[in-house]
């Protein structure tokens, strides 16, 4: 692993980073890349709920549907099962977090799950809404929320409705830092690097 160094904020010894950004703006891609070079584990909310609803699960059951229509699951709810999952990963540290928080009232509830918040840095990868509607129809893996138009612009509407404003707020926190996904992903990982100072 390369030690992280430079200007990116630890608190302790750990390194927790968040990726905020539409559908489609390579949160999963590079997100797994660079809890590896963090040597940290890398969480995906919707990984952990796709996984659930596969496996049928009580949680599963619950939150088919949200997901089937791009809907997001309710917050109480996915607080519960990220503070679980997060007390479970405490001591590995840190953690590159994928898809939460994901509205500012589940950022004000990590605020008070984590001491010192879940994040050191929030990487906000900024993605025109076209892009993100093309890397979406383009998506190998088959995922039943990329497959149907509607639901893929419900999941845009709902990031600029409800995901959106968490860059005013971790901006006025000092923690953002924009990243332009538009690229190809050799550069993107790359601006990532640079903001992170890796
Ligand atoms: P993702 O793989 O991050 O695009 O998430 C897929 C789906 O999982 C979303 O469209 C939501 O239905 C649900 N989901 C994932 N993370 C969250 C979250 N933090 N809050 C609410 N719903 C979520």
């Amino acid at each position: 692993m390369t030690p992280v160094t430079g200007t990116l904020r630890r608190i302790g010894t750990s390194t927790s980073v968040v990726l905020i950004g539409a559908p489609g703006s390579g949160k999963g891609t590079h997100g797994v890349v660079l809890a590896e070079r963090l040597g940290v584990p890398y969480l995906s909310t919707g990984d952990l709920l796709r996984d659930h609803v596969a496996r049928g699960t009580t949680l599963g059951r619950q939150v088919g549907a949200y997901l089937d229509r791009g809907e997001l699951v309710h917050d109480d709810l996915m607080v519960a099962v990220v503070g679980e999952r997060l007390a479970e990963l405490e001591g590995r540290g840190g953690h590159v977090l994928d898809g939460f928080p994901r509205t500012v009232a589940q950022a004000e509830a990590a605020e008070r799950l984590v001491p010192g918040g879940p994040a050191e840095v929030v990487v906000f990868l900024a993605l025109p809404d076209d892009v993100a509607r093309e890397r979406l129809a383009q998506r190998a893996d088959g995922r039943s929320d990329d497959a149907d138009g509607a639901t893929v612009e419900h999941r845009l509407e709902v990031f600029h409705v409800e995901t959106e404003p968490l860059v005013g707020f971790y901006r006025a926190r000092g923690l953002l830092r924009s990243v332009d996904a538009d690229q190809p992903p050799d550069a993107v990982l790359t601006a990532i690097e640079s903001v992170l100072r890796l």
